[in-house]
């Protein structure tokens, strides 16, 4: 080549790449029609969040490796590699993920959060005697406003923690619970609990669903990361008329509806001799059944029950961990999938669990459905980690939204560092996941494009005046408490 034709051959190449600059950068714009901005040719985001690995949980572009995410307005706005991404935009703050994976944030679709506080009072108890015996009165001696401020902190304390980003809190104190959610960062489907005997508060089902009613309308589009809804204890707590209440007021004000259904063969007894019919036929019968439902537990469906609860668009959440710890059974996951039914993971109240540990959960949902079907084939890992984001999104037809790495969905992401022993090494990432990782290899939590825990450290709580403020409560729950176990 001579040097005549080497400087020719130089143009060529500059004009070419500025051509695919050009080119890559006008893909984006289409892709994203967001604030573009010449300088340098880049767009302007607010964040730039990177990994080794990117687990999107879309099925277009599974796993995608040295990726990263561009948000812009608390939403993804590019999905690519990294190299791509930091080409096409600039951000004040970039989280380049190195020796971490990216992922969705978990979706826990069942837990009673403030429960963290009577996390440890009662334990190996069956599900009745540990309710009638221990919860509920040790909820209406102690549970107030104060109680499920600071039990809400701790709840949401745990679960950024541990990379959880959306949560169903089906409690009391709904207003209380919203504030901290509000201030945390995190996003929740905060749903309080009506129920035909006395709870904390109220005097029965009149006045506590009057009370939930006004709540959806105080907060009904008021926060975009808190969605207000309806919460019926269980088919054995509410009567069918309320039942009836309950449906007719979700579909009024347009709520999620959510309700603990199937969870022991007693309830299915008892159920079944009061009207003559099983927990999900006896729904049916009421009209119950539709998308915006979604169901706790869901352990004891027959086979026509769940070609019931797919034909309604029924979410199920499955909460492994307190399934086995109050010896509720074994749900039917595999054939509830099969089926076609949203099935969603949870994490239940810390009294029956006892942590709000996704991670957990998610490696209990891939283990005991291979021991119980004797098929080690059973709800292979990519399923179990399905079920803690995409799944739990579903159920809760909350999948617009979240649940996935997807242009145009929040961005509610998480990091988790691969470098520990127990990650070391690495052949398959969704393996890692769903068999290895723990909630202590969460590095980095984002919610709506807002950090809430980087490197490990919580920005928008703290943890030493919630652990005081834990502690002193647990302290007055000790003195007047009856000796338990
Ligand atoms: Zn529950």
């Amino acid at each position: 080549m001579t040097r005549q034709s080497l400087k020719h051959y130089k143009l060529l190449v500059l004009c070419v790449c500025t051509a695919f600059l050009i080119f890559s950068g006008q893909v984006v714009i289409a892709q994203s029609n967001y604030n573009f901005n010449n300088r340098g040719g880049k767009q302007k985001a607010e964040l730039i969040v990177g990994g080794d690995f990117v687990v999107t949980m879309n099925e277009a572009q599974p796993v995608i490796q040295d990726g990263a995410i561009a948000v812009a307005d608390g939403k993804i706005v590019a999905v690519d590699t990294k190299a791509k991404i930091m080409a096409s935009y600039r951000a004040n703050t970039t989280l380049p993920g190195e020796g971490m994976v990216l992922m969705p944030g978990l979706v826990n679709g069942h837990s009673h959060s403030a429960m963290v506080l009577f996390r440890g009072l009662a334990d190996d108890l069956a599900l009745q005697d540990w309710l009638q015996n221990y919860i509920f009165p040790a909820e209406a001696k102690f549970v107030d406003k104060n109680f499920v401020r600071v039990g809400e902190q701790l709840a949401c304390w745990e679960m950024i923690r541990g990379g959880t980003t959306t949560f169903v809190d089906m409690y009391f104190e709904p207003d209380v619970a919203a504030e901290v959610v509000n201030k945390c960062g995190l996003r929740a489907v905060i749903a309080p609990s009506s129920i035909d005997f006395p709870s904390p508060g109220f005097k029965g089902w009149d006045d506590a669903f009057a009370f939930a009613v006004d709540f959806v309308k105080r907060w009904k589009g008021k926060n975009s990361r808190i969605i207000p809804a309806l919460a019926a204890h269980a088919p054995y707590t509410v009567s069918p008329e309320h039942l009836t209440q309950a449906i007719t007021a979700a579909r009024q004000y347009d709520v999620p509806l959510t309700i603990h259904v199937a969870e022991t063969q007693t309830e299915v007894k008892d159920v079944q001799q009061r009207y003559n019919a099983t927990p999900v036929q006896h729904l049916e019968n009421l009209g119950f059944l539709e998308p915006r439902v979604f169901a706790a537990h869901m352990v004891w469906p027959n086979e026509s029950e769940i070609a019931l609860l797919a034909k309604r668009g029924v979410g199920v959440i499955h909460n492994p961990d307190s399934n086995l710890k109050l010896a509720s059974g074994f749900a039917p996951v595999p054939a509830m999938l099969k089926a076609g039914v949203k099935v969603g993971l949870g994490t239940d109240g810390a009294a029956s669990n006892n942590t709000l540990d996704m991670w957990k959960a998610i490696r209990l949902a891939a283990l005991i459905h291979k021991g119980t079907s004797l098929d080690p084939t059973t709800v292979p890992a990519k399923t179990a980690l399905r079920m803690a984001t995409l799944g739990s999104a579903e159920a809760l037809n909350l999948a617009d939204k979240i649940g996935a790495i997807k242009v145009g969905l929040r961005a509610d992401v998480i990091q988790l560092q691969l470098t520990e022993p127990h990650l070391t090494p690495l052949y398959n990432v969704i393996s890692h996941l769903v068999y290895a990782a723990d909630a202590s290899d969460v590095d980095t939590v984002i919610v709506d494009g807002q950090i809430l825990m980087r490197e490990r450290k919580m920005l928008t709580l703290d943890p030493d005046q919630i652990r005081i403020e834990a502690n002193s409560i647990a302290e007055n729950i000790k003195a007047s408490s009856r000796p338990l176990n």
